[in-house]
């Protein structure tokens, strides 16, 4: 059985790294916001190319608390309009309602899956305060055009990064630098993931930066002295010192992921379904390796069969779920149908080479 992701493979290659670093912090008798905290946001916002990275708890949280540091500096208030792409994970859409603003949700581009900049436009209101680009499967969103949209109408630019750690647009400039604020998360299956829930936020925003580091913890930026109505939502030490271990292999655990999505793209040959879109222009760190077809199911079904496992990324779309019941009878056609046909083939950095070969070869006779 070929296994959609292999953590306990992935992680097993630093074991005794993070065995010793973890080993490190439990004699340390510090576990929350200490040395190991500030040694991997400096190290993290050193690699982003950004001047603050805050560790925070899961990525959604790094969402939230942009949302919520900017109505804190009266950027943003409840009421206000955020554009979104419609194809996302649901926690892209959550951040927003969480803090009572209002999703505008766009439909992606066919081939990229990421947000359609030709339909950003018609879709920007006087309500309209930020846009929030997804870089989906690991993909970079249309950053140039999504800017310059931004700047002619005065709106925030908030990347949601969470699948795209060590992606870099042309410029070499990369994700979590490429907007006004970013949102990652360290979720163990992400391209950079901890052994638990981990998130960050990066930005160049000195006052965006201060506030967030309060509202991460209670609110507060001296001990019982609250600023804000915070949260609690901290890396901590163990996942901080897990992180930065992992960080130093993640440019190679990128390069493999490249060097398998590149060997898909040319062993892969049958007319039934579309390989993922791959340009240069729009860098791609293969967070997933998705493809299209009419017959998903059937496909999936016959790779289970010959013993590869596959996932769906996603099944049911944000409009479509229950908690979003108020969406349930709008029709965002392009979003539907992704998520009817899209297919997502085993990408994580520890397949073998013969996993690979006989992943292509199974599918080119389907
Ligand atoms: C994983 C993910 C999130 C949420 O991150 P968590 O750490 O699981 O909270 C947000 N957005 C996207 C696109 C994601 O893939």
């Amino acid at each position: 059985m070929i296994k959609f992701l292999d953590l306990q493979k992935i992680n097993r290659q630093y074991e005794a790294e993070l065995t010793e670093a973890v080993n490190s912090v439990i004699r340390s008798g510090w576990y929350i916001l200490g040395k190991q905290v500030n040694q991997f946001e400096k190290a993290f916002s050193d690699y982003c190319g950004t001047k603050h990275c805050i560790g925070v708890a899961s990525g959604l949280d790094a969402l939230i608390l942009i949302f919520r540091a900017y109505q804190e500096l009266n950027k943003l208030k409840p009421g206000d309009e955020i554009i979104v792409p419609v194809n996302t994970y649901i926690a892209t859409i959550l951040s927003i309602t969480a803090n009572k603003l209002v999703p505008i949700l766009v439909e992606p581009n066919e081939k990229s899956f990421n947000l359609d900049v030709d339909l950003i436009e018609k879709h920007i209101s006087q309500k309209t305060k930020a846009i929030l680009p997804v870089h989906l499967y690991g993909q970079l969103a249309d950053m140039a055009s999504i800017n310059k949209i931004a700047k002619e109408h005065n709106l925030l630019v908030i990347e949601d990064a969470a699948q795209a750690h060590g992606a870099e647009d042309q410029k070499g400039v990369k994700a979590g630098n490429l907007g006004h604020a970013a949102a990652f998360s360290f979720y163990p299956g992400k391209n950079l993931g901890a052994l638990g829930d981990g998130g960050a936020i990066t930005t160049n925003n000195d006052e965006l930066a201060r506030v967030i580091r309060a509202l991460r913890n209670y609110g507060s930026e001296k001990k019982y002295d609250y600023q804000y109505k915070g949260f609690n939502s901290r890396l901590d030490e163990m996942q901080a010192i897990i992180l930065s271990v992992k960080l130093k292999y993640l440019d190679i655990e990128n390069k493999k992921r490249k060097v398998i999505a590149e060997r898909y793209l040319s062993e892969i040959k049958n007319e039934k379904l579309d390989l993922p879109f791959f340009s240069e222009e729009q860098d791609h760190v293969f967070h997933q390796f998705v493809v299209r077809t009419k017959k998903r199911d059937g496909l999936q079904q016959f790779l289970s069969e010959k013993g590869i496992e596959t996932m769906i990324h996603y099944p049911v779309p944000p409009h479509k779920q229950k908690g979003y019941s108020e969406w349930n009878d709008r029709s965002y056609p392009i979003t539907e149908q992704i998520h009817r046909e899209v297919l997502s083939l085993p990408v994580n950095p520890v397949l073998t080479n013969e996993e690979i070969k006989y992943i292509s070869n199974v599918i080119n006779k389907y």
